[in-house]
């Protein structure tokens, strides 16, 4: 069966990885969170006392930051300088700082250059920001989520709340506000929908239907890729 590259991008909390994680199930396939990758070099700056403003220091810092993926009991988790993070990284303190480690080129850069890497070998489902646009512009399927902002803010926090982190629904929401809008002005790879990316708003759509109809979709342009390569 031909192997493809799918880039998932959208706002905050709008159930990027959540999706990639069904997906991946589903057509045995990869994932890398990419978020969860600017998360683990927000922590390192926290942990060392590191100002996330203070762009010099942090790029001077960057090559102490060893980001990988691991799987631990079944579940893909991120590891940091050798140290399971997946639980800390997802905390709001690391939340209300990664957009402005996120916006610092150099950043960037590495963490790109690290995904091309991962994503070297076909059969990838990842999802960010700029995955369609920048990572990954000749993925063979790109897919933008949007949800209403209520729906977000009401995910995202009964998902931290079952992980047992204790947040309110108005610090969830100050937070994704703050994300997108940080997200979509940076000057260095904005987020924004890649031209032939399709738009998928999930609002009014269970998981698992999603699952369903992102899945056929799928499975449709691998087999019309795969006639057109005979
Ligand atoms: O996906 P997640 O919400 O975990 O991402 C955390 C933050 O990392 C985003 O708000 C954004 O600032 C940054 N990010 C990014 N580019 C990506 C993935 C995440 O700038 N490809």
């Amino acid at each position: 069966m031909k192997k493809i590259t799918i880039a998932i991008d959208g706002y905050s909390s709008c159930g990027k990885s959540t999706l990639a994680k069904d997906l991946a199930i589903t057509l045995q396939y990869a994932h890398i969170d990419s978020g969860a990758m600017y998360r683990a070099v927000t922590l390192f700056m926290i942990d060392h006392d590191i100002n996330v403003e203070d762009v010099d220091l942090v790029v001077e810092n960057l090559s102490r930051v060893k980001v990988e993926f691991k799987f631990v009991g079944g579940a893909n988790c991120t590891f940091l300088n050798d140290r399971n993070v997946e639980s800390e990284i997802r905390k709001l303190r690391v939340s209300e700082k990664v957009s402005q480690i996120a916006v610092i080129a150099e950043v960037r850069h590495a963490m790109v250059a690290l995904q091309r890497q991962m994503g070297q070998t076909k059969g990838i489902i990842m999802d960010g920001r700029d995955i369609g646009t920048v990572v990954f512009p000749n993925a063979e399927l790109k897919l933008f989520l949007t949800a209403d902002e209520k729906v977000r803010v009401e995910r995202r926090f009964q998902e931290l709340r079952e992980k047992g982190h204790t947040i309110t629904r108005e610090e969830v929401k100050a937070n994704l506000i703050q994300r997108d809008y940080i997200d979509t002005n940076r000057a260095e790879s904005p987020l924004r929908q890649a031209e032939d990316a399709i738009l998928f708003n999930n609002t009014h759509i269970t998981r698992k239907e999603q699952l369903a109809m992102i899945s056929a979709l799928a499975k449709e342009r691998i087999k019309s890729l795969a006639i057109a390569d005979e």
